[in-house]
Protein backbone atom coordinates (compact mmCIF):
# COMPACT_ATOMS: atom_id res chain seq x y z
CA UNK A 1 0.00 0.00 0.00
CA UNK A 2 1.07 3.38 -0.92
CA UNK A 3 -0.03 5.96 1.72
CA UNK A 4 1.64 9.51 1.33
CA UNK A 5 0.74 10.61 4.82
CA UNK A 6 2.61 6.95 5.77
CA UNK A 7 4.87 8.35 3.41
CA UNK A 8 5.35 11.79 5.59
CA UNK A 9 5.40 9.82 8.64
CA UNK A 10 8.29 7.81 7.36
CA UNK A 11 9.81 11.08 6.51
CA UNK A 12 10.10 9.68 2.91
CA UNK A 13 8.44 12.67 2.02
CA UNK A 14 9.49 16.02 3.12
CA UNK A 15 7.00 18.14 5.11
CA UNK A 16 7.18 20.92 7.60
CA UNK A 17 6.20 19.20 10.82
CA UNK A 18 4.34 21.68 13.23
CA UNK A 19 4.70 19.09 16.42
CA UNK A 20 4.44 15.70 17.64
CA UNK A 21 3.18 12.85 20.33
CA UNK A 22 3.75 9.58 20.65
CA UNK A 23 0.98 8.72 18.42
CA UNK A 24 0.38 11.41 16.57
CA UNK A 25 2.11 14.17 14.29
CA UNK A 26 1.00 17.43 12.88
CA UNK A 27 3.02 19.04 9.86
CA UNK A 28 1.29 22.05 7.68
CA UNK A 29 -1.10 21.40 4.65
CA UNK A 30 0.50 21.83 1.52
CA UNK A 31 -1.95 23.94 -0.02
CA UNK A 32 -3.48 26.14 2.86
CA UNK A 33 -7.19 27.58 2.57
CA UNK A 34 -6.86 29.93 6.20
CA UNK A 35 -3.96 31.58 7.52
CA UNK A 36 -3.06 29.12 9.87
CA UNK A 37 -3.93 25.46 8.12
CA UNK A 38 -2.48 22.16 10.01
CA UNK A 39 -2.88 18.58 9.47
CA UNK A 40 -2.81 16.21 12.58
CA UNK A 41 -2.79 12.27 11.72
CA UNK A 42 -2.15 9.39 13.44
CA UNK A 43 1.48 7.48 13.27
CA UNK A 44 -0.18 4.25 12.04
CA UNK A 45 -2.14 3.62 8.98
CA UNK A 46 -5.92 4.55 9.47
CA UNK A 47 -7.71 5.08 6.48
CA UNK A 48 -10.61 7.14 7.94
CA UNK A 49 -13.46 8.20 10.61
CA UNK A 50 -15.29 4.82 9.43
CA UNK A 51 -12.13 2.71 10.51
CA UNK A 52 -11.67 4.10 14.36
CA UNK A 53 -13.02 1.83 16.78
CA UNK A 54 -11.64 0.20 20.33
CA UNK A 55 -8.51 -0.88 19.15
CA UNK A 56 -7.59 2.44 17.71
CA UNK A 57 -9.25 4.83 19.47
CA UNK A 58 -6.29 5.76 21.28
CA UNK A 59 -4.93 7.18 18.11
CA UNK A 60 -7.70 9.54 17.73
CA UNK A 61 -7.57 10.80 21.18
CA UNK A 62 -3.92 11.69 20.98
CA UNK A 63 -4.88 13.67 17.53
CA UNK A 64 -7.24 15.65 19.72
CA UNK A 65 -5.08 16.07 22.45
CA UNK A 66 -2.21 17.32 20.15
CA UNK A 67 -4.23 19.51 17.81
CA UNK A 68 -5.13 21.17 21.29
CA UNK A 69 -1.66 21.79 22.62
CA UNK A 70 -0.84 23.00 19.18
CA UNK A 71 -4.06 25.70 19.29
CA UNK A 72 -2.46 26.53 23.03
CA UNK A 73 1.06 27.11 21.82
CA UNK A 74 0.33 29.24 18.84
CA UNK A 75 -2.48 30.89 21.06
CA UNK A 76 -4.57 30.98 17.55
CA UNK A 77 -7.86 30.03 20.53
CA UNK A 78 -8.48 34.15 21.39
CA UNK A 79 -10.65 34.57 17.72
CA UNK A 80 -11.67 30.70 17.32
CA UNK A 81 -10.75 28.17 14.77
CA UNK A 82 -12.41 25.25 12.70
CA UNK A 83 -11.53 21.35 12.96
CA UNK A 84 -12.35 19.60 10.50
CA UNK A 85 -12.77 15.73 9.65
CA UNK A 86 -13.35 14.82 6.04
CA UNK A 87 -14.71 11.11 5.23
CA UNK A 88 -15.41 9.12 1.79
CA UNK A 89 -16.31 10.80 -1.41
CA UNK A 90 -19.35 13.42 -0.35
CA UNK A 91 -17.04 13.93 3.15
CA UNK A 92 -14.98 15.56 0.57
CA UNK A 93 -11.70 13.14 1.28
CA UNK A 94 -8.77 12.98 -0.62
CA UNK A 95 -6.10 11.30 1.22
CA UNK A 96 -7.35 8.54 2.71
CA UNK A 97 -5.07 8.32 6.19
CA UNK A 98 -7.43 9.81 8.66
CA UNK A 99 -6.35 13.48 9.44
CA UNK A 100 -7.55 16.60 11.68
CA UNK A 101 -7.69 20.16 10.03
CA UNK A 102 -6.83 22.87 12.28
CA UNK A 103 -8.04 25.73 10.63
CA UNK A 104 -7.48 29.71 12.05
CA UNK A 105 -6.91 32.87 11.34
CA UNK A 106 -9.69 34.28 9.19
CA UNK A 107 -13.88 33.86 9.78
CA UNK A 108 -15.12 30.60 8.44
CA UNK A 109 -18.92 30.62 7.06
CA UNK A 110 -21.46 27.92 7.40
CA UNK A 111 -22.67 25.89 6.25
CA UNK A 112 -19.61 24.37 4.43
CA UNK A 113 -19.84 24.11 0.57
P1 LIG B 1 -8.81 16.03 2.62
O1 LIG B 1 -9.30 16.71 1.38
O2 LIG B 1 -8.54 14.55 2.38
O3 LIG B 1 -9.67 16.26 3.83
O4 LIG B 1 -7.44 16.71 2.98
C1 LIG B 1 -6.21 16.34 2.44
C2 LIG B 1 -5.28 17.50 2.62
O5 LIG B 1 -3.96 17.06 2.38
C3 LIG B 1 -5.55 18.66 1.63
O6 LIG B 1 -5.86 19.84 2.36
C4 LIG B 1 -4.24 18.77 0.86
O7 LIG B 1 -3.88 20.10 0.56
C5 LIG B 1 -3.24 18.10 1.78
N1 LIG B 1 -2.12 17.49 1.10
C6 LIG B 1 -2.16 16.71 -0.01
N2 LIG B 1 -0.93 16.30 -0.34
C7 LIG B 1 -0.08 16.84 0.56
C8 LIG B 1 1.35 16.76 0.74
O8 LIG B 1 2.09 16.13 0.00
N3 LIG B 1 1.86 17.44 1.80
C9 LIG B 1 1.07 18.18 2.66
N4 LIG B 1 1.70 18.81 3.65
N5 LIG B 1 -0.27 18.25 2.53
C10 LIG B 1 -0.84 17.60 1.49
ZN1 LIG C 1 -1.35 5.88 5.66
Amino acid sequence: MNCLFCNIIKKEIPSEIVDESNHSIAFYDINPIAPTHILVIPKTHIASTLDIDDNNVIYFSDMVLLASKIIDDKEISRDGYRWVVNTGKHGGQTVNHLHLHILAGRHMSWPPG
